[in-house]
């Protein structure tokens, strides 16, 4: 059974988390409307919140200040009240590791807000010749735990923050010298032509449909045209298979879809996604085929981690094409990345071809994805950071709010 709609993700509960005493309010991360609501409440005159929030969206957006002095079509007066009230300060980056192959990645620390002590996530930028992709977290650490995943070790701290996401984009951009004004460190790989991150995946620690309000409302700034301006195309959220939370997530945020699949059979599912014990197979495919706008121009996107001798058969891959007819679709298959005290071993070269050849040969694209940034453990599954966990009861208590609300 799946559950109605409005139910699903319970991490609402702890979405607008305290913050610290003396802490100002950021306006990152919020919508225009709330926005708004902050002038509004410092006593900024109704007739003029419109302009101001314009101008202040394309401020923080568009040109990446984080400074209200640096408003400059914001008078005087008003640049001083702001920055009274409000902080665009951006998080604090405690490492920026660099791989030989140009992979970047940070890792980034949080405020408490209620988890007990500050909170570490990484975030990794991607650049290729086309494009630059960014590779956004969701949450610290996850509640799923699944068996090949680093991640899934780290049992969840907390959810993001809207501000929190949103600032992982603005710092890869201030690093990056990608805002107006702003050079490019020299050395950097970057992209050879357009912008420095054109794509964000949702695909770095969390399970983003578990932290639907704040991921939804990051991903429509960061598709929002007079800001960050990323086409909803070029965003992607990956989920490992929230079944409930697929139609919001087409319906609302309207981005790519990407399915963490990884096996063609239940029982071999409930192990590497334990998720599919209660959203199996047929219900997460159900979910895809009802996915809104989707056509050959727009596919969903399989995931499927390379797993030698437990996924990586040909009659796995004959499996996996059967079950995704009739669904819009490319198969990226995922090179597994071994990380300390893992028991997998990822799949040989061969294999992985001829399973990639039985899946093109179906008429699928399924791109082999090279591993980025296996040196700096930047790669997919790789992440984990050393956040304090929850105190045992706090977790247990978030853990049993998020399986009510899903039942
Ligand atoms: N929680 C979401 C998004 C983050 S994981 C999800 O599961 O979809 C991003 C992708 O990396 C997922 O497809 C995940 O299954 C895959 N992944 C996790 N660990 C991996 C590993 N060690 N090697 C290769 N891919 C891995
Ligand atoms: Fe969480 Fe995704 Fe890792 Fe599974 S693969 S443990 S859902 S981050």
């Amino acid at each position: 059974m799946t559950a109605p709609l409005a139910a699903a993700p319970a991490a609402e509960a702890i979405q607008k988390p305290p913050r610290g005493a003396g802490e100002k309010p950021s306006l990152v991360g919020l919508s225009r409307a709330g926005i708004g609501a902050e002038l509004a409440a410092i006593g900024v005159e109704p007739k003029q919140i419109r302009m101001r929030t314009a101008q202040i969206w394309n401020w923080i957006y568009a040109r990446g200040v984080t400074d209200f002095g640096d408003m400059l079509n914001v008078s005087k007066d008003m640049r001083a009240t702001l920055a009274d009230a409000f902080t665009l300060a951006r998080p604090e980056i405690v490492a920026e590791q660099v791989s030989e192959d140009g992979t970047r990645k940070w890792l980034m620390r949080f405020p408490p807000r209620g988890a007990g002590r500050p909170v570490e996530i990484e975030t990794v930028y991607i650049p290729e010749i086309g494009r630059g992709t960014l590779c956004v977290s969701s949450q610290v650490g996850c509640t799923l735990t699944c068996s090949f995943c680093h991640t899934g070790t780290q049992k969840l701290v907390r959810n993001l923050t809207a501000e929190e996401i949103v600032g992982q984009i603005l710092v890869a951009r201030d690093r990056l010298g990608d805002f107006p004004d702003k050079s490019t460190p020299v050395g950097a790989a970057v992209p050879s032509e357009g912008r420095l991150v054109s794509n964000i995946v949702m695909m770095g620690m969390g399970e983003p449909l578990y932290n639907f309000d704040n991921v939804k409302e990051a991903l429509l700034i960061a598709s929002d045209g007079e800001g960050l301006s990323l086409s909803k195309r070029r965003i992607t959220l990956s989920t490992s298979g929230v079944v409930p939370m697929i139609p919001r997530a087409g319906e609302e945020i309207g981005s790519m879809l990407a399915i963490s699949l990884h096996a063609v059979r239940d029982d071999l599912r409930d192990i590497l996604v334990p998720l599919n014990k209660k959203y199996p197979i047929a219900e997460l495919l159900d979910a895809c085929r009802a996915y809104p706008g989707l056509s050959n121009a727009r596919r969903i996107t399989f995931e499927y981690v390379m797993l030698k001798d437990i996924n990586d058969s040909a009659a796995d891959a004959r499996e996996l094409v059967r079950l995704l007819r009739g669904i819009p679709a490319k198969i990226n298959l995922i090179p597994f990345n071994p990380w300390p005290g893992v028991n997998y071993q990822c799949s040989d070269w061969e294999t992985i071809e001829a399973f990639s050849d039985i899946v093109n040969r179906a008429g699928y694209a399924s791109p082999i994805r090279t591993p980025r940034g296996r040196d700096i453990l930047a790669a997919c599954g790789q992440l984990k950071s050393e956040s304090e966990r929850m105190r045992a009861r706090e977790r247990l208590a978030l853990e049993a709010m998020m399986a009510d609300s899903e039942d």
